[in-house]
């Protein structure tokens, strides 16, 4: 259901579960419903649910705080044998055994090869969040699909593990479990978006629609 040509999308979606409708800006593949917190992908045919999750905000420091859309998946990564010194392959196989979830950005990022992605951090230090599911903040739609996630978070681990040897003499057994739609906190600061977390900053210019989603989350908030 992507537009072939450019232009505005016209169709109004609604929560299966509550119909509530959807903000859906015109590059958007899936949502969380605003009023119930519930996730849906567009998929041929209509809204497929996925699961729906997000991050308690960080307590104490009065900044403003923006929820950004994130996949999710399970990780099950495991190094089989490997024609390897032995320090490479233990280090490979520690490695490996470490993944348990991964996360990529679901919204849209300018040169992110050169800004950094979020999502490969988090999947790199994994952190202790407290997740939560059901009704919680606004978020805005995701621009990049739950299967499209699904495999670029399998290059992040991958990535990863080939730093601490050579994939190519590994026999990896990679297991990527299916999209969770997720809402992350960061700081909204004007210029930046800092990471409460990693204190990762981001210019505001490198997300493709920043402007849209403050208005939009200004106008429900309202
Ligand atoms: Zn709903």
């Amino acid at each position: 259901m992507r537009p072939s040509a450019p232009g505005p999308r016209v169709i109004v979606l609604r929560c299966k579960a509550c119909r509530t409708e959807l903000p859906a800006a015109s590059n958007d593949v899936a949502f969380r419903c605003p009023q119930c917190g519930r996730a849906w992908e567009i998929e041929t045919g209509g809204l497929i649910e996925r699961p729906s999750y997000f991050v308690a905000a960080p307590s104490g420091k009065r900044q403003p705080i923006l929820y950004l859309p994130y996949w999710s998946f399970t990780i099950e990564a495991e190094v089989k044998a490997a024609f390897l010194a032995e320090g490479d392959e233990l280090g490979a196989r520690d490695k490996a055994a470490r993944y348990k979830r991964g996360w990529v950005a679901a919204y849209s990022i300018h040169r992110p090869t050169y800004v950094g992605e979020w999502g490969a951090a988090y999947t790199r230090i994994n952190p202790k969040w407290e997740v939560r599911s059901g009704h919680g903040p606004q978020a805005p739609g995701a621009t990049i699909s739950g299967v499209d996630g699904q495999s670029i978070v399998g290059h992040y681990v991958l990535g990863d593990i080939d730093r601490k040897a050579d994939i190519g003499d590994l026999d990896l057994d990679l297991e990527v479990g299916d999209p969770e739609l997720w809402a992350i906190p960061c700081y909204d600061l004007g210029e930046v978006i800092r990471c409460p977390w990693t204190r990762g900053e981001l210019p505001a210019a490198c997300l493709d629609d920043l402007s849209e989603i403050r208005r939009a989350l200004e106008r429900r908030e309202a």
